[in-house]
């Protein structure tokens, strides 16, 4: 028997409950990864309180990362005792994921865990640092080096966020932070963000062209902010956009792509193919302060994740939350 969230839809409603399960009632796979670390995302929180439509099947274990160990396998890239890693494929979502003590997976999901990251410091990353590694890599494909001037984050405060400065800082660049949560200023200055911006301020419908601010931007949020990011991006700049924390919605207009030549560039960590993410993750090993994985994560048992989850979602949590599913 082992230990696992487990998200039901049946006449008593939408409910996420700690259950105990069989290895037996696991679905098919040829990887079996004894689970030692799990986070929580956006999109966990999303699925565990049901405010989104993440789960795709009933019942579902969510968990959209996990890290651990093999126990057994007959794909042929990994053998018991190997140190694992998985980010997305829809996992958590239409196979049963990371926040349990098991899972069995498909092994062309997996890669191997970077050599000098432990499986807490990999959670404590998880699909955000991961993330935020694929948009500074998207930046950089557009020429957006250091030198091209200031680069800003929207969302600071949240896991994507927070990693992206931490990593954009490291690497040389300016960055500047948008939140709504002034009173964490400090920390984003920890983190290496030069200038704090008040989210408010990019909120609300602007004009399509404004001053050129930005060499460069992150968005974890879309909707108007986005919009009035590229309003604001120097000529011949470059958005990554990965995320809706404001909304799904775009309401801009064709102004900052056609007139100073700004590219947006959309980010997708779930179906991003193998050689990207071994790509990011050998650069996070390399490149992330071990001190930023500290200040930015910090780690909850498996029996918390229920109610840190809609703490998430009512934006009550700063950074990331790694999951030891065994306690
Ligand atoms: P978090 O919940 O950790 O952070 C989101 C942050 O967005 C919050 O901390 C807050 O920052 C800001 N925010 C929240 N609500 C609003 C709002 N109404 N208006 C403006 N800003 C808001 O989430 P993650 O960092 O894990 O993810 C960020 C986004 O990226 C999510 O939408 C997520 O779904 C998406 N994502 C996409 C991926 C992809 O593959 N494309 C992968 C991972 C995440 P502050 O308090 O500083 O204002």
């Amino acid at each position: 028997m082992f230990n696992a969230l487990v998200i039901s839809k049946d006449s008593s409603g939408y409910h996420c409950d700690l259950s105990s399960l069989e290895e037996a009632q696991l679905p098919p796979g040829d990887v079996l990864v004894k689970v030692e670390y799990s986070t929580l995302n956006y999109k966990d929180a999303l699925a565990i309180t049901g405010k989104g439509p993440v789960v795709r099947e009933f019942p579902m274990v969510p968990g959209v990362d996990l890290a651990g160990c093999v126990e057994s396998s007959q794909h042929p890239d990994f053998k018991a005792g190997d140190r694992v890693l998985l980010n997305g494929w829809g996992v958590g979502e239409k196979h049963w994921g990371g926040l349990a003590q098991k899972a069995r997976l498909d092994g062309h999901w997996l890669i191997p865990l970077p050599a000098d990251f432990s499986t807490r410091e990999a959670m404590a990353i998880g699909t955000a640092g991961y993330t935020a590694m694929l948009s500074i890599m998207a930046l950089e494909r557009q020429g957006i080096t250091p030198d091209k001037g200031l680069i800003l984050v929207t969302g600071a405060n949240g896991g994507v966020g927070s990693f992206a400065i931490a990593l954009l800082a490291k690497a040389g660049y300016k960055v500047a932070a948008s939140t709504g949560r002034p009173q964490e200023a400090e920390y984003l200055r920890t983190l290496g963000a030069v200038e704090i911006i008040d989210r408010a301020s990019l909120a609300e419908s602007g004009r399509p062209l404004q001053k050129e601010r930005w060499a460069g931007a992150i968005d974890t949020v879309g909707s108007h902010t986005l919009a009035n990011v590229c309003a604001g991006i120097a000529y011949g700049g470059a958005v990554a956009a990965c995320g809706l924390a404001q909304g799904m919605d775009f309401p801009a207009t064709v102004a900052p792509f056609i007139l100073r030549g700004v590219t947006l560039v959309g980010i997708d960590s779930v179906m991003r193919p193998r050689a990207d993410r071994i790509e990011a993750w050998q650069r996070l090993s390399r490149e992330l302060e071990r001190s930023s994985i500290e200040a930015i994560s910090h780690e909850i048992g498996l029996g918390e994740a229920i109610q840190t989850a809609h703490n998430l979602i009512e934006g009550r949590v700063r950074g990331r939350i790694v999951v030891d599913v065994n306690r």
